[in-house]
């Protein structure tokens, strides 16, 4: 089950944050009916903690919908991420500005996820400091599973 929230952005497009677990009942029909034609879509997809292999499916099926719509994904999660660098074609068309990822301090023990651009190597060009201490963050698993390769 996920719950949506739409709404306007600042430039005149829908803004849409999607909480919960995608899984083949996820259509995201208030997202597609309140879409205009031509009317940019930002997603938010921090909040999704797991795609089930049919859910996958039922992401794809949605972004396809979306049609020639510019969609843009923000801080998608590393269920998300994870997802995407196995099946490179599941956003279609869509940009994806960032990740919010897992790291921990090396300093202080800290564990956060934090949101990094999506970009080959960001989890060490751009590691985070940490909230606590100040220290830079390490990636909390393997990045090339989470970040585009090239
Ligand atoms: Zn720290």
């Amino acid at each position: 089950m996920v719950k949506i929230e739409i709404g306007p952005s600042d430039n005149g497009g829908l803004r849409a944050s999607v909480v919960g677990k995608i899984d083949e009942n996820f259509e995201g029909q208030e997202v597609l009916k309140q879409a205009r034609p031509g009317q940019r879509v930002t997603l938010r997809l921090d909040g999704v903690r797991s795609i089930s292999s049919l859910g996958v499916r039922a992401l794809e099926h949605f972004m396809q919908q979306l049609g020639d719509r510019e969609v843009v994904l923000e801080d998608i999660s590393a269920a998300v991420a994870n997802q995407v660098t196995m099946i490179p074609n599941l956003l279609g068309r869509a940009t994806v500005t960032s990740a919010k990822l897992p790291f921990v301090c090396p300093s202080c023990g800290v564990e956060e996820a934090r949101s990094i651009p999506y970009v080959r190597d960001a989890a060490t060009t751009h590691a985070p400091a940490c909230s606590g201490c100040g220290a830079k963050m390490d990636f909390d698993g393997f990045s090339e599973e989470y970040l585009p390769h090239a």
